[in-house]
């Protein structure tokens, strides 16, 4: 595959090191197709997921975070209500979501149960991650489950999702949610050892893609019209990693029904196809931040705050700040200044403007009894703020 250099972008890395990387991630999120679940009579197949649930486990134990998304709900509903294929018009498609999302759950619950593990269960939509406030409490959420040991089992919410708001394919809800939570790692399970130059179901001797920059156009060849690939769901799987690249993630297009893959994914051994990232997650999140659109308006800091936030790159807390400007909501951008009116940092706020007003001066402790909520502690989390 061809290098390239863009500027911005780091310098290329080798694929040694990208799989090293991977084996380092500390989170990653992991993506199984419905294939792998599912018993093409009987639904969901518990004997199918034990291995890679327990393998999930393990990578928990390892003191790894995972969180798991996985598709199966349309092709579970089909088989729970006796249908024949899975249809192919929208309501009846929801319809068939809704129920088969009890039975994915609910054996991902006990299967997870089996290890002493509790899940839970996050259906997103794209709006969920596009819209600004929804965008930080998804965040929040997903974080605070990992904190917690939890594994989040998250799908599209396919039973409101319309076409306009649907991502459509659980790659790319992976990639999103990948980028959401500055993932280091993408995995896509599925039934094809990675990315193949030719179809290995036309051509055994087709020769697989063990490394290449996700961002490479090259890699268009391998998925596009001609290469029989796009038809095994690859075109999808390329613009994932290119996605997950953008904010940092490392993503490895595997067999999921090899045994042990994950483990030999995470060792950071030769399997399936590796395509590399080209920023460091928190690079990518602070350039992002710092590209946002105008900021909707301006938080004062004292000085003490103004040099901490500088020098030590901490979060900024409501004692920090003298003054609000501007209207804002939760998870718009704001700029925060010293009394001098000189640009400290831009950065997603937790709070409103008019909580802001409120809550300002005080410690975090008596937001609480302020607001007669608490979001966060903080007003805007280190994450999400970036020094200028
Ligand atoms: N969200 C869909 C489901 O659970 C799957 C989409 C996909 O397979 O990519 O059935």
């Amino acid at each position: 595959m061809s290098r390239r250099k863009d500027a911005g972008r780091r310098e290329p890395i080798g694929e040694q090191e990208a799989r090293a990387k991977v084996a380092a991630a500390r989170r990653v999120v992991v993506k199984v197709g419905s294939s792998l679940l599912m018993d093409p009579n009987t639904g969901i197949s518990y004997a199918n997921s034990r291995p890679w649930c327990a393998a999930i486990v393990r990578q928990l134990e390892a003191g790894r975070q995972v969180l798991l998304v996985s598709s199966g709900a349309v092709a579970q509903g089909t088989a729970s209500l006796g249908w024949s294929r899975p249809p192919a018009d929208l309501p009846n498609m929801q319809a068939a979501a809704a129920v088969g999302q009890m039975g994915l759950v609910g054996a991902y619950a006990a299967v997870f149960a089996e290890h002493g593990r509790r899940t839970a269960l996050v259906l997103l939509t794209h709006e969920d991650v596009a819209e600004r406030q929804r965008y930080l409490n998804a965040r929040s959420t997903l974080t605070r489950l990992l904190e917690l040991g939890v594994v989040p089992i998250i799908n599209e919410n396919d039973t409101v999702a319309t076409d306009e708001i649907r991502f459509g394919d659980n790659d790319t809800l992976a990639a999103l949610v990948a980028s959401l939570l500055s993932a280091e790692a993408l995995v896509l399970l599925t039934d094809v050892d990675g990315l193949h130059r030719q179809d290995p179901r036309l051509n055994a001797a087709a020769e697989r893609v063990a490394y290449a920059e996700a961002a490479d156009p090259a890699l268009d060849q391998c998925c596009g019209r001609g290469g029989a690939l796009g038809r095994g769901g690859m075109v999808t799987k390329v613009a994932a990693a290119r996605t997950a690249g953008r904010s940092g993630a490392h993503t490895i297009i595997a067999d999921g029904s090899q045994p042990g893959v994950l483990e030999r994914i995470f060792r950071g051994e030769r399997v399936g196809t590796c395509l590399a990232a080209d920023v460091e997650p928190l690079v990518a999140r602070k350039r992002w931040i710092a590209g946002q659109p105008r900021p909707k308006g301006d938080l004062v800091l004292d000085a003490g705050a103004a040099a901490a936030v500088r020098k030590r790159g901490v979060s900024l807390l409501p004692v920090g700040v003298v003054a609000v400007r501007g209207e804002f909501r939760r998870g718009e951008v704001v700029r925060c200044v010293t009394e001098d009116g000189e640009a400290v940092a831009q950065g997603l706020v937790n709070y409103a403007s008019a909580e802001v007003a409120k809550i300002k001066g005080i410690a975090s402790a008596e937001i609480g009894g302020r607001l007669g909520y608490a979001v966060e502690p903080e007003l805007v989390h280190r994450d999400n703020l970036v020094v200028i």
